[in-house]
């Protein structure tokens, strides 16, 4: 099963964009996954296909109509498929790793991409969107955000990846940021690398690391340490 990717934008033109490049543009390029990008334009109507209209209730900018979006989404998204129906919106549920590991092991995503102020809220209900964010800043649109979740999905493909083994080493996959990486020159402008990493002692290497990875996560993200699942102790 191929992860399928449908991206809805008033600019296709984005894509693939950075996911034509490296791990992700290699995986397409290989089939390991499948992008698709609909203009939403194309499901306007009117002599100026307008997909936005003033806000109900006045005020500044514009919003995403309902009725063309819903079109694009219907013709994009027919009865019977699986996928979710993601939002790119910073309104969304924060995306995290567990979120990206769940989507890389499902078929694929819808992704709307927002522009302006964003969209009409019933097209949100009535086609089931699930709002995503990529963190608490406003971007001028959808398309980053989507690339942005694209990319952390597709390297969690099977195949994609390289050395399988790193995708389970990474900052948040056990609930801890990653322990500090070190490589040649031994000696880089006076600090030389870590002694134990030189030990070849396997085992206090594995203990140093971890160490190190509790202890930067302490400081930088409590909030991390706090969530954690604790071992279970009889
Ligand atoms: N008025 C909105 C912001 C609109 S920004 C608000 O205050 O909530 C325009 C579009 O960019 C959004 O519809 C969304 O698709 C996208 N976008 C902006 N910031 C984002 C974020 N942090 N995460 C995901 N998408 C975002």
């Amino acid at each position: 099963m191929t992860f399928r990717a449908t991206v809805l934008t008033l600019y296709p033109e984005m894509f693939p964009g950075m996911l034509g490049h490296s791990l992700a543009g290699r995986a397409l390029g290989e089939g390991a996954w499948s992008l698709e990008t609909v203009q939403i334009r194309d499901f306007a109507e009117g002599k100026h296909r307008n997909v936005d209209d003033t806000p109900a209730g006045g005020g500044a900018g514009m919003v995403m109509r309902a009725d063309v979006l819903a079109k694009a989404i219907d013709a994009s998204s027919p009865a019977g498929d699986l996928r979710p129906r993601l939002l790119m919106s910073p309104r969304g549920a924060s995306l995290t790793q567990a979120r990206v590991r769940e989507l890389a092991g499902g078929p694929g995503a819808l992704i709307l991409c927002g522009r302006f102020e964003g969209v009409d809220q019933r097209v949100i209900e009535s086609r089931g969107l699930e709002e995503v964010s990529v963190g608490d800043y406003i971007l001028s649109g959808g398309e980053p955000a989507a690339q942005v979740l694209l990319d952390a999905v597709v390297r969690l493909l099977p195949g994609v990846m390289g050395n399988e083994a790193s995708g389970e080493e990474e900052s948040f996959e056990g609930g801890l940021l990653e322990h500090p990486h070190y490589t040649r020159p031994q000696d880089f402008e006076g600090t030389p690398i870590p002694d134990v990493l030189l030990s070849g002692n396997h085992a206090r290497i594995a203990a140093w690391r971890r160490e190190q990875a509790e202890r930067l996560t302490a400081k930088r993200r409590p909030d991390l340490l706090a969530k954690r699942p604790q071992p279970v102790t009889k």
